[in-house]
């Protein structure tokens, strides 16, 4: 862009907000026409946050080792529909293996209500059972043999919202 103004030096600011996850700069937003706001929380409700999703979620179960102990079920959701309201100073992270899911839960109650996934790692996972708006008319599970991780990934990867 031609600077129009040669006495007024262009300008090197970088203060601009940086995206926090430039790589999925695909689609900024695509303006889903059926998502709407779900509310969620922990179960003391220190942890609290809200997602842009539509009213059917299609979810995902796992079976891997920490899923099946916990009964996880998850929506993956986008990073930019998902924002953490209240409560990132109560989260505790537990990791294993790879590294890689970063397993968040509140260090009050214990309930895990979101989580970045392995498969997933720019998304998070988000579990709909932790939602308390009445804003959620059905649940479609589909399922991850997480037991066998690096072929299931290959053959059936769980797609981010
Ligand atoms: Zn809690």
């Amino acid at each position: 862009m031609p600077n129009s103004n040669p006495e007024r030096p262009v300008s090197t600011d970088t203060t601009e907000v940086v995206p926090e996850h430039p790589e999925h700069s695909d689609t900024p937003d695509q303006e889903d026409s059926n998502d709407i706001v779900h509310e969620g929380s922990c179960h003391c409700g220190k942890v609290k946050w809200v997602m842009r999703a539509p009213r059917v979620l299609q979810c995902v179960r796992c079976n891997c080792s920490i899923c099946k102990k916990k009964s996880l079920i998850h929506y993956i959701v986008k990073r930019e529909k998902f924002t953490l309201v209240q409560g990132g100073d109560k989260l505790k992270t537990y990791t294993f293996n790879t590294g890689v899911a970063q397993h968040r839960f509140c260090k009050k109650c214990g309930v895990q209500s979101f989580y970045i996934p392995r498969s997933n790692p720019n998304s998070i996972s988000v579990m709909p059972n932790c939602i308390d708006s009445n804003t959620v008319d059905s649940i479609e599970l589909s399922d991850f043999e997480g037991q066998n991780w690096d072929e299931a990934i290959k053959l059936n990867p769980p797609s981010s919202n």
